[in-house]
């Protein structure tokens, strides 16, 4: 039986740069001692008290169907939560609460895109944008970024690619380079999105993950808040990973429309999870700060580490769980290194080659291990490369 073309080419075949993740994953499940630096995971779990909101909430009966745009109270305080943040008016119709940022990516890209159409996204990306835009019937086509400019886009690059294009997706504080897009992007990026009529996604899953200065959501740039649609999660800021919450912020017409998409696929996410996200995000700052204290930690503990060599350059890390290291001085690839990484020393990052083709000659450390494990993994990873440097110096 034929299949939907849709269906079949969510994913583009063929390797993907997913080896080393797979292979590090069967050494483990053999018994094998590896390090895992792989995918961005909180190692810590899900706080006690949000799960015992979790469970007040299912015990009191929060188990039955939800309401399907979300609960008041979730939406009235993620409305709340943005409004404060970001100073643009927001009520819970500009609010949908979906099973994750990625249903949420997914959603807002069905909302804005015809088959057919173009929806933009940049190159490094995070490992499920041009599949999430393929999957709504859409084209999706990348715009590059450069290791030169530390992978902030810039405008003239986005309007080589523009011509067919409806939308836009960005992300900052950025998976896979832990780069903070500056105001000048994002305001270079707001203007030519009015220019050229695209809708912006926002992917603002890690917003807050940000180790210098604060985030800025391009929706409160001046004419954006019409346009843009913002994707948030309780994912990476509460260790919420397995709960399966998220949201979508729009204009109220975009949400309505959502709401009726929403209540074709989804049908809402579990209410004692929202009540649990509802409580969690009451607890306010000293709870977010607590979750990314141990990205905070290690980030700067790498700073000094890579301080101290003259291998491995360092793309400017100043958001998110991850690390993007420039390993070219090696003379390996980003696959290269990470498979010899593997095999040497046990120890497991991501090429850059997983995410798209600008980031090449790069892997993505996650800072997901403790603390000691951290460093250890990171020093050996410098002296890997110090090794691997000279050996090249010498042929
Ligand atoms: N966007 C980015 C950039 C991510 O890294 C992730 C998860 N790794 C997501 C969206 C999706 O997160 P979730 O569905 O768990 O909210």
């Amino acid at each position: 039986m034929k299949l939907s073309d849709r269906i079949t080419q969510i994913t583009g075949g063929g390797s993907d740069g997913w080896d080393v993740f797979y292979r590090a994953r069967r050494m483990v499940a053999e018994g094998h001692a590896v390090t895992q630096l792989t995918i961005g995971e909180h190692d810590i779990g899900t706080d006690a008290s949000i799960l015992d909101a979790m469970n007040r909430s299912a015990r009191d009966g929060h188990t039955g169907y939800a309401m399907v745009p979300g609960t008041d109270l979730l939406r009235d305080t993620v409305a709340a939560r943005v409004q404060t943040r970001t100073g643009v008016s927001t009520t819970r119709n500009n609010v949908l609460i979906t099973p994750g940022g990625q249903a949420g990516l997914f959603a807002a890209h069905m909302a804005v895109c015809n088959p057919g159409d173009v929806g933009l996204f940049l190159d490094p990306y995070y490992a499920t944008y041009p599949g999430t835009i393929r999957g709504t019937g859409a084209v999706a086509r990348a715009v590059q970024t450069s290791a030169e400019d530390a992978f902030q886009p810039r405008a003239e690059q986005i309007e080589a690619k523009v011509d067919g294009a409806v939308s836009l997706l960005i992300n900052t504080p950025n998976n896979p380079t832990g780069v903070v897009y500056s105001p000048e992007t994002l305001r270079d990026i707001a203007e030519l999105c009015q220019r050229r009529d695209l809708w912006l996604i926002s992917d603002e899953v890690y917003d807050t993950q940000i180790w210098n200065g604060a985030h800025l959501s391009p929706r409160a740039l001046p004419g954006m808040a019409d346009r843009t649609l913002v994707v948030g999660s309780m994912s990476k800021s509460h260790a919420m990973t397995g709960s399966r919450c998220g949201w979508i912020i729009g204009p109220e017409e975009v949400i309505s429309h959502l709401i009726n998409l929403a209540t074709h696929t989804t049908y809402g996410v579990p209410g004692f999870i929202q009540d649990a996200a509802s409580f969690a995000l009451s607890v306010g700052i000293t709870l977010e700060d607590e979750i990314a204290a141990p990205f905070r930690r290690r980030r700067a503990r790498a700073l000094e580490v890579l301080a101290e060599q003259n291998t491995i350059g360092l793309v400017p890390a100043d958001g998110a769980m991850y690390l993007m290291l420039d390993i070219r001085a090696t003379g390996l690839t980003g696959e290269g290194f990470a498979n010899a990484l593997l095999d040497k020393h046990a120890i497991a990052v991501m090429p850059g080659e997983s995410f798209g083709t600008a980031a090449a000659g790069h892997v993505r450390v996650a800072m997901t291990v403790d603390d000691d494990r951290f460093e250890t993994a990171l020093k050996t990873i410098c002296a890997f490369a110090s090794e691997l440097a000279g050996q090249q110096a010498a042929e």
